[in-house]
């Protein structure tokens, strides 16, 4: 697989996640609305996926609702979330993925003030603005837990907080910190969660959204069978969501949520990344971005210039770390291959002429010292021959 660090992109499925999959498509294959044998078969998979991700995350399994991946949570939340409310403010980071910031541009062509929480040059959301964002008319607040981009880690557990005593709906997207070992949901009081199991060595094509109380808050914004409570219509991929049971099982189970933190890949990548960014900080033609310490412990993010501190492109130093056998990536991934510019760098201040210069390294626990060790002199090579080309 090479040097892979784009774990923030996605990550490669267990071994153990695989085998569910492929067990449970063979022997579990019925619909579970099915009430057949089959579909019996199929719903106690399905009902004991959910039980054990509850359990181990710290939540009911009613507040759990299976979607396609974080994308979905994510508009299910800020769409159905404001549904049956006439219009107010919503309030998201200027740092949100995609996801986030185009389902808040369907609110505004509901009537819906949309605005964007600013950040300091780290990506940190700006605290002085807490009293004017969190009064009349702000109805929900969305704000990422850990940046994906610029692994930036947000204050969840204090916003959740402050939304809750003024009586403001709370979401926040988790998706990159469940690798991280963090999510225990009984510790930040949040109304809504989404999470995404491809980024935690699960398979691609299952989210969640943890809705504290959706009878109250949530109305379904796709119609159909009713599957998930009637909250996300939908056949259920019951393989892939015993996949993901087993993939957030293996950091969280064992009765070990607030230890989740000492699994031994989780302690294993913090330290790599601890002895790539050392070695990296030598090296002259980078700068780093993003929080210095509260950031994801897998996540290293900077700008690039030529040793004679021309900027270079992130992407173009991307495909040549590629050519060299280091998979990594520039921007957020969805939008590495659209987006010729960071809005969450533009966000920070950054200055112009950098903000096409990012390079992410996220890593996982598929790597090795070797790896690592590999890495910057490979990096070097990389921004060696694009010095010459350029
Ligand atoms: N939110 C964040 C913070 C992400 O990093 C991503 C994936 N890059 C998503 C949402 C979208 O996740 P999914 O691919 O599961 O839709």
């Amino acid at each position: 697989m090479g040097i892979y660090l784009d774990a923030c992109a996605t990550t490669p499925a267990r071994h153990s996640v695989l085998q569910k999959i492929l067990e449970v498509e063979k022997n579990s294959w019925g619909n579970p609305s099915s009430l057949h044998t089959h579909g019996i078969n199929a719903v106690e998979i399905l009902e004991k996926s959910r039980f054990k991700i509850a359990k181990c995350l710290g939540v009911d399994i009613s507040e759990i609702i299976f979607t396609s991946g974080a994308t979905e949570s994510n508009h299910l939340c800020l769409l159905g979330a404001t549904a049956s409310l006439t219009p107010g403010r919503v309030v998201i980071s200027s740092v949100e993925h995609p996801s986030v910031t185009s389902a808040a541009k369907q609110l505004e062509h509901k009537g819906w003030e949309i605005v964007q929480w600013p950040v300091d040059i780290y990506g940190m959301i700006k605290l002085e603005f807490v009293d004017e964002l969190l009064s009349p008319p702000t109805k929900l607040v969305s704000v990422v837990w850990g940046q994906s981009e610029i692994g930036t880690i947000q204050p969840v557990k204090f916003l959740a907080e402050s939304c809750k005593r003024r009586n403001i709906l709370f979401h926040t997207d988790a998706t990159q910190m469940l690798l991280q070992g963090v999510v225990n949901c009984s510790e930040v009081s949040f109304d809504f969660l989404s999470l995404s199991a491809h980024k935690v060595l699960g398979p691609k094509g299952v989210g969640i959204l943890i809705a504290r109380d959706p009878k109250r808050h949530l109305i379904p914004i796709q119609g159909g069978g009713q599957q998930e409570n009637g909250y996300r219509s939908g056949t259920p991929p019951v393989s892939l969501i015993a996949g993901t049971e087993v993939a957030i099982s293996e950091i969280y189970d064992k009765n070990k949520i607030s230890f989740a933190q000492n699994h031994p890949d989780i302690i294993k990548v913090k330290q790599l990344t601890e002895e790539l960014k050392v070695e990296l900080e030598k090296n002259k033609c980078i700068e780093f971005i993003g929080h210095p310490d509260k950031r994801l412990n897998n996540h290293l993010s900077f700008l690039v210039s030529t040793k004679t501190a021309r900027p270079l492109s992130g992407r173009d130093v991307v495909k040549a770390l590629s050519n060299h056998g280091v998979f990594a990536s520039s921007g957020s991934a969805c939008s590495s291959t659209h987006m010729p510019t960071s809005s969450t760098l533009f966000a920070m201040s950054i200055d112009e002429k950098w903000v096409n210069s990012s390079v992410r390294f996220s890593l996982g626990p598929w790597l090795t010292e070797q790896d690592i060790n590999d890495v910057p002199k490979l990096l070097d090579q990389a921004i060696f021959s694009l010095s010459r080309v350029n």
